[in-house]
């Protein structure tokens, strides 16, 4: 019996027409894997350096973990789980507060 089935002329031309799609599509998630294989360490990378980097002492890093509790900067940041906008915005919050706070003092200090 014979398994192969006839294609039309209309069947083979729309497949001849979707084929450069489906490809695209495929290379399309093919690189968007990739794409995603190669940031995975880098915003690992990023997520460390904001961690160690971020000035304060007794960080919190055991088991992989990279967390800061430090209630008078910016209470408790997770560097691992959190996403980036909110731990970005936490800093820059911070610095702009400790900037303005040495602002002051350096007014209030001034003869
Ligand atoms: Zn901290």
């Amino acid at each position: 019996m014979n398994t192969f089935r006839r294609w039309t002329i209309g069947e083979i031309a729309a497949l001849k027409q979707s084929l450069p799609d489906a490809l695209r599509f495929v290379e399309w998630s093919v690189h968007e894997a990739a794409l995603a294989q190669a940031v995975q360490p880098l915003e690992r990378k990023y997520r460390m350096l904001l961690w160690k980097s971020h000035g304060c002492q007794g960080l919190y890093g055991d088991d992989g973990e990279m967390q800061c509790a430090n209630a008078k900067r910016h209470g408790l940041l997770d560097f691992k789980r959190m996403s980036l906008e909110v731990l970005e915005n936490a800093l820059f919050e911070m610095r702009v507060r400790e900037v303005s706070e040495a602002q002051q003092a350096i007014r209030e200090a001034a003869p």
